[in-house]
């Protein structure tokens, strides 16, 4: 009984050093994308790229391989400029793929003042830790779907990575069989509807939402889109994926109507908090997880 005991003990405590989860680690990863070091991680620049390795680094650390060719960046030019996008994939049982993506580029900086950097903490660092979170997330848990990380250069400058992506000749092959892609954006603060909830940009569209909805064991919900007239539906990299026929939308918590950060410099470390966040992050991998196991396919209303 001793040795039982004993087993089980040890078992625990293997399996807590292996929740791969942390809340403490997605806080680190905001830390480092939204530091001044990054410099506001402005499309085209060399703190672009270093932010870039410093996601795929993650990537690799939990094991996924790259999307396309042996690099976990997939590079693009655009207006004579380099930038690149980040894709990694899990593989499941099955071919269809469950994606995660948010961008990871912000505005960059500027001369004026004594804080000239657009730091981006909750634009996007935010969304972009989140992918990265639940990259650890599932690093340990054999998935029925496979899983695809990705992180978007150059959307600030009008959506651009996103297209370049879906665009590129070898990624485009992975579309067909893409049943989903929630795009992660702006979820540092708390929003409008409280704890653990975030909203759906076009939520009226498909049953993506219901069917987040019914797989959920804590304060995370997803709400419907409050600012419908904004259409942020087509306000970030989702609608790329949407015009290739497939299911997305953005979750977010940013209360439009009454926030002080939004492209200021002020979007700093001290904007996120990060026990609402840990609580969606969470919550988004519980659901996707349960919907993967049950084959729950999110489909557009007709
Ligand atoms: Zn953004």
């Amino acid at each position: 009984m001793k040795k039982y005991t004993f087993l089980v003990l040890a078992l625990l405590a293997y399996s807590q050093i292996n929740a791969q989860y942390s809340k403490k680690t997605q806080l680190k990863y905001i830390e480092e994308l939204s530091s001044d070091n990054m410099k506001g991680r402005g499309f085209g620049t060399e703190e672009s790229r270093l932010s870039a390795e410093l996601i795929a680094k993650t990537f690799k650390k939990n094991n996924l391989k790259p999307c396309v060719g042996d690099s976990f960046l997939i590079e693009f030019e655009h207006n004579g400029k380099k930038g690149q996008n980040v894709c990694g994939i899990k593989q499941g049982k099955s071919k269809d793929i469950y994606a995660f993506g948010a961008h990871y580029d912000h505005i960059g900086y500027d001369d004026k003042g004594d804080d000239k950097i657009f730091n981006g903490a909750d634009d996007n660092a935010s969304g972009t830790s989140t992918v990265m979170a639940l990259s650890d997330y599932f690093k340990d848990k054999k998935t029925e779907k496979t899983l695809m990380y990705m992180a978007f250069d150059a959307e600030e400058i009008g959506l651009v990575g996103s297209k370049k992506l879906v665009e590129n000749e070898a990624f485009s092959s992975y579309l067909s069989d893409m049943k989903v892609m929630l795009n992660l954006e702006m979820l540092g603060t708390l929003s409008a509807f409280g704890e653990g909830k975030v909203y759906m940009t076009g939520s009226d569209r498909s049953d993506l939402m219901a069917l987040m909805n019914s797989n959920t064991k804590t304060t995370f919900k997803v709400e419907s889109d409050p600012y419908l007239k904004q259409q942020l539906f087509f306000r970030s990299d989702n609608v790329n994926f949407v015009n290739k026929g497939v299911v997305s939308h953005s979750l977010s918590t940013v209360n439009m109507e009454n926030q002080h950060h939004y492209h200021q410099k002020n979007d700093e470390l001290d904007v996120i908090k990060i026990d609402n966040l840990s609580i969606i992050a969470q919550g988004i991998g519980y659901s996707i997880e349960e919907m993967m196991k049950q084959n729950q396919q999110p489909k557009y209303s007709k």
